[in-house]
């Protein structure tokens, strides 16, 4: 990490980590828009093949505009916290060009043939078709069960040898149902198995899964830290910096899923924010939770931060605020769900979520309308279902919008 004081705030850190890269004294981060890196020299070349003398070589490999996001996002998950014997804690994080992609390199790079992954339902649908669809192709055995119940988990583990990690995601897509990340990392560690979390919905201002004990963190940074959808990105993020370097980054290297230094820069600029929006975000859903949940034409608010909410208390304990995706149902279901899409005037009709604007969409008629009924409901996405990733608009026009679609 470059040398800089001490922040008080993760603010502060996203403004000012990585920051000196250009010798013509660039205030921002340069976009080094080259696929090729020059070398003075046979023995040049030589050196930074072998690693003996740092310093890029191609793209694909590593870009300093890239390397540069990556060590923000390293010092935000990083930010306060230390590692076993009390050191500021050390991460490495390798920037690629989508969410999916950096997932792809973490089971990759951490599974190999015969081992057994462990994950819950309600996955995000990229994830749930990798690990249940993909991996088993190659013989990577993965099981399912609600890690919220920490006996289930100890059964599985002790009848399943071959268990290496067990995956989650928290708060995770349609119910936001949480996961107690400490409770499940001391668990794993007591049988030797990593814990890798998707902190995407999170982002690390609101949760650091490293505190917990969690050994990989991966987002999707085309969400919030990007938070303004102008490109898809992700980030693998360990802690263990040797396997970092050596087999995740082979693994990086050969699955080709290198970031672009534009999305990269993209990624560093919309970074900047990250503390105030986040702090907006939440508030924005907050206020819109409490709106929904005394609405007559609504039957279920799904958002952590309601006291209602089944697992508000793990987000009590390990969250700072309770994020700005949620989901409820409406009490007239697939035609209430559509007749309500069609009327909103300002609010976004699309997929994806982390946006300035507030996002909405409608699973049983857009993303999820090819499922088959019956298996649609066992993922907890009912007819009436919306979802909602809420954004930075002033909060009166939100709840206007909202009312009149509902009206
Ligand atoms: C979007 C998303 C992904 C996949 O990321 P892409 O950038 O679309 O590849 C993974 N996990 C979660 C929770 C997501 O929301």
């Amino acid at each position: 990490m470059n040398n800089h004081p001490p922040f008080t705030s993760m603010g502060s850190v996203a403004i000012h980590a990585a920051h000196a890269l250009s010798a013509a004294h660039a205030h921002l981060t340069p976009i080094f828009a080259t696929s090729t890196f020059t070398f003075d020299s046979a023995g040049q070349g030589m050196a930074r093949f072998s690693g003996n003398e740092p310093g890029y070589i191609y793209s694909r490999f590593g870009n300093p505009t890239i390397t540069a996001a990556e060590e923000v996002i390293a010092a935000l998950e990083a930010f306060n916290l230390t590692d076993d014997v009390g050191n500021p804690l050390q991460l490495k994080a390798l920037l690629h060009a989508s969410g999916q992609s950096a997932m792809a390199t973490m089971f990759l790079s951490l599974l190999s043939a015969d081992d057994t992954v462990l994950s819950h339902y309600s996955l995000y649908g990229g994830t749930h078709e990798f690990v249940y669809g993909f991996l088993p192709q190659y013989n990577i055995n993965a099981l399912i069960a609600d890690l919220r119940d920490l006996n289930a988990v100890e059964n599985i583990i002790q009848q399943t040898p071959t268990l290496k990690v067990i995956h989650l995601e928290t708060p995770a897509n349609p119910m936001m149902q949480c996961f107690d990340i400490e409770s499940i990392c001391k668990l794993a560690k007591q049988y030797n198995i990593l814990v890798t979390v998707d902190n995407t919905f999170a982002t690390p201002y609101l949760q650091q899964p490293f505190k917990y004990g969690a050994d990989f963190v991966f987002h999707s940074t085309t969400k919030f830290l990007n938070g303004h959808g102008t490109s898809i990105g992700g980030v693998l993020v360990g802690k263990d910096i040797s396997f970092m370097r050596t087999k995740a980054y082979n693994t990086y290297k050969l699955l080709g899923g290198t970031s672009s230094p534009f999305d990269a820069y993209l990624l560093i600029q919309g970074m900047k924010t990250l503390e105030l929006r986040m702090e907006a975000h939440c508030s924005n859903a907050m206020r819109v939770a409490q709106f929904l949940q005394d609405h007559p034409a609504v039957a279920q608010v799904n958002y952590a931060g309601l006291p209602s909410h089944p697992d508000a208390a793990t987000v009590q304990k390990q969250m700072r605020l309770p994020g700005a995706v949620l989901s409820f149902e409406l009490k007239e279901g697939l035609e209430g769900g559509k007749r309500f899409i069609d009327k909103l005037n300002m609010c976004v009709r699309a997929v994806s979520l982390g946006t300035v604007d507030t996002l909405i969409s409608h699973p049983a008629s857009m993303s999820h309308s090819g499922m088959l009924r019956e298996d649609r409901y066992k993922a907890g996405i009912t007819d009436g279902l919306i979802r909602m990733s809420v954004g930075l608009e002033n909060i009166n026009d939100i709840l206007q919008d909202l009312s009149n679609a509902l009206a």
